[in-house]
């Protein structure tokens, strides 16, 4: 079954060009069931190993050089974005991107086509709608009306309505006042709970390894530093570069 796929990145190359090389070498694995974070300052390669994960590289001139994207063995390096959410992984892409002038519940059913068919898709409202009361009172009003927070729901929301075994985040505090930071959190850590595996880019470090058990530090395109979430958070390296301490 799809629930017991690990997500495998093994010595993933790729490049924007001849010039670019955004990621050298990079492996790391998401284990069914887990938080793994990715931590990484800007222009580190983050949001180019999600454009690989989802298939969405080649819209940005970028190629996939060497190495494998495998769930549960099954290769996923090659196929079309639609191919890759139809096997279980999901992106929720930075800057929310949801669709502003469809309302909450036309951009939930978008969500929805992804799973294709798969059996499942009232339980899948029904969790959203737990995880998320907002979106139920809000169903009618158009997305573009929501407040930045509720914008992120709504786009977890649509991306749980595809159904995923592994959910990929990107940046999801991103822009967002602290306290909303924190309820994105906690229901990160609930979607988890609920059995969801979740690749974490977040650039608030302290927030990304209280909710990993697993952490990779990416700098200039190459995994320096991997290892459980809490060993990196007591790190003087990561303390000093990303937690801002020490
Ligand atoms: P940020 O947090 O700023 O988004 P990031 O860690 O996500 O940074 P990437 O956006 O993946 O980093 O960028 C990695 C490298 O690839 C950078 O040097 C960037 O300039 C380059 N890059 C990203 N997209 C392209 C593109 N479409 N064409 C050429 N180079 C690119």
């Amino acid at each position: 079954t799809k629930a017991g796929a690990t997500l495998a990145v093994s010595g993933l190359t790729v490049s924007y060009g001849k010039a670019v090389r955004a990621l050298r070498e990079v492996s790391l694995e998401v284990p069914e069931g887990t938080v793994t974070a990715v931590l990484g300052a800007n222009g580190a390669g983050k949001t180019t190993l999600l454009r690989a994960l989802s298939g969405t590289l080649s819209f940005h001139r970028g190629a996939i050089e060497a190495g494998t994207i495998t769930l549960g063995g099954r290769t996923l390096s090659g196929l079309r974005p639609a191919g890759v959410v139809a096997a279980g992984v999901v992106q929720v892409p930075e800057g929310r991107r949801v669709f502003g002038r469809l309302t909450v519940e036309e951009n939930l059913r978008a969500g929805a086509l992804g799973a294709r068919g798969r059996p499942g898709g009232d339980a899948a409202r029904d969790r959203v709608m737990e995880l998320f009361p907002v979106l139920g009172e809000r169903a009618r009003q158009r997305a573009g009306l929501l407040s930045g927070g509720e914008q992120q729901m709504l786009a977890m929301g649509r991306a749980l309505m595809a159904r995923p075994s592994v959910l990929l985040l990107d940046e999801p505090t991103l822009g967002l006042a602290p306290l909303m930071a924190e309820r994105i959190g906690e229901t990160v850590a609930e979607i988890n709970r609920q059995g969801t595996a979740v690749l974490l880019i977040e650039q608030n470090a302290a927030l990304a390894l209280r909710l990993a058990t697993t952490a990779h530090v990416l700098e200039v395109g190459e995994v320096t530093l991997s290892g459980p979430a809490d060993e990196l958070a007591a790190s003087d390296e990561v303390r000093r570069r990303y937690l801002g301490v020490g």
